[in-house]
């Protein structure tokens, strides 16, 4: 079900609380990637052009004790937001009380806010990532309505985003309702024939996605590390190379499952370390003992390449080798390339690395959606009910 969206709102006047994600990398009080507030601009404008008043909620980083809280401000942040905003934004070092109170109250129509790091408030009982139902309550009072644009902690129930939405009229932001649209969407009711790539470091980390996909998808192309646990459960050698022996029991059931559609790589690019000057091997049998695979042959990519054709949707999560080294980017970059010459598909490609990957190897404007999420993408193409979007009402 669609959800309702920041144009659903009347915003005119109102005090609208946001839940943006700002947690951005800062080393020695710099910001040195500011991606998330650009993405957030679009959603801030909205609201304030329409004469709402932004107030803006975010965490950053990990805070368990009065110690961590050094280096943690988001008070860079609200400065950044400044000057891409081209106006005042005003900042409050706290997350509750007078001080807060009154920033608010002389707030005028299209002013923004923004409020200190939401997880100095778990220092004391960690009342913003259990969810304290107080402080939801007490955060919802501050506003008229709330509007959820974090999809990056969409697969946590945290004070910030289901304790405030669970007080107010709710809706999702921009950058919200694109993840909804493409991952939920996708992964309800794909465009057939519909292609998963799935690769990355483990077969643990990608059970879930793996299982959820085998019913769904029509194809299912593995490359990475995930590679050699499925090998090895089919009783190859897979030498040196990344591989889960407590996992050869699932892997073998997951193949079964799957049958025809799981369609693992037919040669490896191997070296003797995990070095980009190592000389490489590409082999297609057994790995022998002092070799590792670290990347999907040239044969597995012209194969993905030809499973592709004709898809109409992709997901794509798992880089297919160590794409950190050039020399074993290859098979990666294969893929992107042949996701880059599909017509007419919707492709998406989601996990942190996995984005990172898309974006450092200079494929950001080839992807339909490069979701950004990390865990919270995941968990979406685990088919996962996440809270962060479940909090929020429908159309
Ligand atoms: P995501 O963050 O997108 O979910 P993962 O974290 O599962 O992706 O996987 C990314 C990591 O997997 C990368 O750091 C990459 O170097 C590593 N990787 C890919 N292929 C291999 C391989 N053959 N051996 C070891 N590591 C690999
Ligand atoms: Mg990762």
């Amino acid at each position: 079900m669609a959800k309702k969206t920041v144009e659903d709102l009347d915003l005119k006047g109102k005090k609208v609380l946001v839940r943006v994600d700002f947690n951005v990398p800062i080393k020695d009080d710099v910001i040195t990637n500011d991606n998330r507030i650009v993405a957030a601009i679009p959603t801030i404008d909205y609201i304030t052009a329409e004469g709402g008043k932004a107030i803006l909620f975010s965490h950053l980083g990990r805070v368990k004790t009065e110690e961590d809280k050094a280096g943690k401000s988001l008070k860079p942040v609200a400065e950044r937001l400044s000057e891409l905003l081209g106006k005042p934004v005003t900042f409050v070092p706290e997350t509750r009380g007078k001080e807060l109170e009154e920033a608010i109250a002389n707030m005028k129509d299209g002013d923004v806010l923004v409020v200190e790091n939401t997880r100095f408030e778990d220092i004391d009982g960690k009342k913003e990532s259990k969810n304290d139902p107080e402080l939801g309550k007490y955060w919802a009072s501050l506003g008229d309505v709330f509007v959820n644009d974090a999809f990056g902690t969409a697969h946590r129930a945290h004070a910030s985003n289901v304790g405030i939405a669970s007080n107010l009229p709710t809706a999702v932001g921009y950058l919200m309702e694109k993840e909804i649209k493409f991952i939920g969407g996708v992964v309800e009711n794909p465009q057939r024939p519909f292609v998963a790539i799935l690769g990355g470091a483990k077969v643990s980390d990608k059970i879930g996605v793996i299982e959820n996909l085998i019913d769904k998808a029509d194809k299912i192309l593995i490359g990475g590390g995930m590679t050699y646990t499925f090998q090895a459960a089919q009783g190859r050698k897979v030498g040196m190379s990344i591989c889960e022996k407590d996992k050869l029991d699932l892997a073998r059931e997951l193949l079964e499952k799957a049958g025809d559609k799981l369609i693992l790589p037919v040669d490896t690019v191997c070296a003797p370390d995990f070095d980009n000057d190592a000389p490489t091997t590409i082999l297609t049998g057994d790995i022998p003992d002092d070799l590792e695979g670290l990347d999907i042959g040239p044969e597995t990519i012209k194969l993905f390449t030809e499973e592709l054709q004709g898809a109409k949707t992709v997901i794509w999560n798992g880089p297919m080798g160590v794409f950190e080294l050039p020399t074993f980017a290859k098979g990666t970059i294969g893929v992107c390339e042949a996701i880059a010459n599909l017509k007419d598909a919707t492709t998406i490609i989601g996990g942190g690395d996995s984005a990172a990957a898309a974006i450092q190897l200079g494929f950001a404007d080839e992807f339909t959606h490069i979701s950004t999420g990390g865990g919270a993408s995941l968990e979406y193409l685990e088919g996962k009910v996440l809270p962060g979007v479940e909090s929020i009402s429908d159309k």
